[in-house]
């Protein structure tokens, strides 16, 4: 990419790309979720530390509003809001390599999940528990928590950082790189631990992270991260709404929520075990399970099995498929319908919730109305719940900025649509779907005996609404809890000028 040297060429500056330049469109249009749109004055494509240095200094002396993007994943319009002024783009950085002195396997932040994981299978086989989305970027990821397939296995992908690079903004405005590993000796350390949960675009732009399992010990990079797993079994099986009434929905959701609350110690045999039960609304979709095993050739019986709990006492699901592969072939292209998008992309809207117990028969009657009801055409709308806990809940709440380490189930509600003038009839569904869902505790999941909030990596802003969250518990308790007054420090040390914001970012205490 262009570059140009500044006077004296001491400095490394990457280039202001304007709205005439091509790349400017490929930045600003690189979201997933299109319900949200930027008009910056200008971007900027960062190949260098340095680069992301002058690009913030320079923002930040011009008094413009700036935001960086990695994947372009985010579900809210955090980088995609008209007030951003500037967005600094790292995807030109992405090398992956092996950082002796460190004794850790350092990934730069542009790198996407699917290129981490070729790089860390091709040099070393070895994998980190990444997100679901090959296209997700790092930058963004590991620094909220970050699950994924394997992560009943293995834990967060946060649970694996071993440091990382920021470029920081001071109270005069100056900007500055500094490392923060999560060495108890080290000063930094609670900008570190600020990363390992708290959400991207709170305290910083990330340039750089450093992976490590806790308890590796050697200088062998084969050795310092799980070994990747030898096979990956997939499978998936479904139910027509014709052959599911209100009864039988009732068996299986309990079904599947037993399975869960019995299945989800980090000691047991089906922690190897991903799942995801999709419910697509009744009037367009049918009821999907699908997952993933790294049982290896006990996979079929698993999947065989879980199919069978399933089904207990209500109706078997029909078509399955088994599908065994390697690694990194699934890496790179898994579950391929999950997220199949026309071109052009969706709008979304995803309404996240954890669960610690199963739902209750009451919220299963309430799942049952809003999937099956008619006076809605929503056509995108469904249910998801995402096995979670094994590995992760071994992790103290405290321990990283990721507090939700006593939870079974990812849940979300979730729509999608392609038209602007769809969006009010979807938003409408989910949000009362959700609402109605979480009705006895003010429309969200607060934290207690049956929920645990809310995940940072999937932001809603509604649950900073009053109209919307009437619980009385204020957003940042659902996502944080008890950590949220630590990264205010946190923020007030690192960013006190509060120039990395958006509507969930952490409030400088
Ligand atoms: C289809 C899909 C599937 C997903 N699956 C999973 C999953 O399995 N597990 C999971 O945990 N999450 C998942 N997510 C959520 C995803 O991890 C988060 O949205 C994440 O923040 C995306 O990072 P990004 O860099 O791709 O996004 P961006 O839109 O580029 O950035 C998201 C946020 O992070 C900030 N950010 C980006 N780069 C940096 C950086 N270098 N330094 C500091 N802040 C930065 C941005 O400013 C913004 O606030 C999924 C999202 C989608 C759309």
């Amino acid at each position: 990419m262009a570059t140009r040297e500044t006077t004296g060429g001491t400095r490394n500056e990457s280039v202001r790309i304007g709205p005439d330049d091509p790349r400017y469109l490929a930045v600003v249009e690189k979201r997933f979720n299109k319900r949200f749109s930027a008009s910056p004055d200008y971007v900027r494509l960062v190949s260098s530390t340095d680069q992301v240095v002058s690009a913030v200094e320079e923002a930040v002396r011009e008094g413009r509003r700036l935001a960086v993007t990695s994947g372009g994943h985010c579900l809210e319009g955090f980088v995609s809001n008209p007030e951003v002024r500037v967005i600094l783009d790292v995807s030109p950085m992405k090398r992956v390599y092996y950082d002796a002195d460190r004794r850790a396997v350092a990934v730069e932040c542009g790198a996407t999940v699917g290129e981490t994981f070729r790089a860390l299978f091709e040099t070393w086989g070895v994998v980190i528990p990444l997100g679901e989305h090959p296209n997700i970027g790092m930058g963004g990821h590991v620094v909220g928590g970050a699950f994924g397939f394997l992560c009943r296995q293995l834990g967060l992908a946060a649970d694996y950082l071993y440091a990382l690079e920021v470029v920081t903004v001071d109270e005069s405005g100056q900007a500055s790189r500094v490392v923060a590993t999560r060495e108890k000796s080290d000063p930094h350390r609670d900008l570190w631990w600020a990363h390992t949960g708290g959400g991207g675009g709170n305290f910083g732009v990330v340039t750089r992270y450093w992976f490590r399992s806790p308890d590796a010990s050697g200088e062998d990079p084969a050795r310092l991260l799980p070994r990747a797993p030898e096979s990956i079994t997939t499978f998936k099986a479904e139910w027509d709404w014709s052959d599911v009434d209100e009864p039988a929905f009732l068996r299986l959701l309990r079904n599947h929520g037993v399975w869960c609350e019995r299945n989800s110690n980090a000691d047991s045999p089906n922690a190897s075990l991903w799942t995801l039960l999709e419910i697509h609304r009744k009037q367009f979709g049918k009821i999907i399970v699908r997952g993933v095993s790294t049982a290896g050739v006990g996979a079929e019986q698993q999947v065989d099995d879980h199919l069978a709990a399933l089904s207990e006492g209500g109706i078997a699901p029909h078509g399955r498929e088994l599908a065994r592969m390697s690694w990194l072939e699934f890496a790179l292209n898994p579950l391929p319908d999950l997220f199949a998008a026309p071109p052009g992309g969706v709008s979304a809207k995803v309404k996240d919730a954890l669960l610690k117990k199963r739902f209750t028969d009451a919220q299963i009657g309430v799942a049952y109305d809003h999937l099956t009801r008619t006076d809605h055409d929503v056509m995108g709308g469904m249910l998801g719940l995402a096995t979670y806990g094994g590995r992760i809940n071994t992790v103290a709440r405290d321990a990283t900025a990721a507090a939700q380490r006593d939870s079974i189930l990812d849940i979300a509600c979730t729509t999608g649509w392609l038209e602007p003038r769809e969006e009010a009839k979807n938003l409408t569904w989910v949000r009362a779907f959700y609402r109605d869902l979480f009705a006895e505790s003010g429309g969200v999941p607060v934290p207690g005996e049956a929920y645990d909030g809310s995940f940072i990596n999937h932001p809603d802003t509604d649950l900073a609404d009053l109209s919307l969250n009437t619980s009385g518990v204020p957003w940042h308790t659902l996502y944080y809890k008890e950590n949220y007054p630590r990264l205010q420090r946190i923020k007030a040390r690192w960013d006190p000028r509060d120039v990395f914001r958006h509507a969930l970012s952490i409030r400088v205490g």
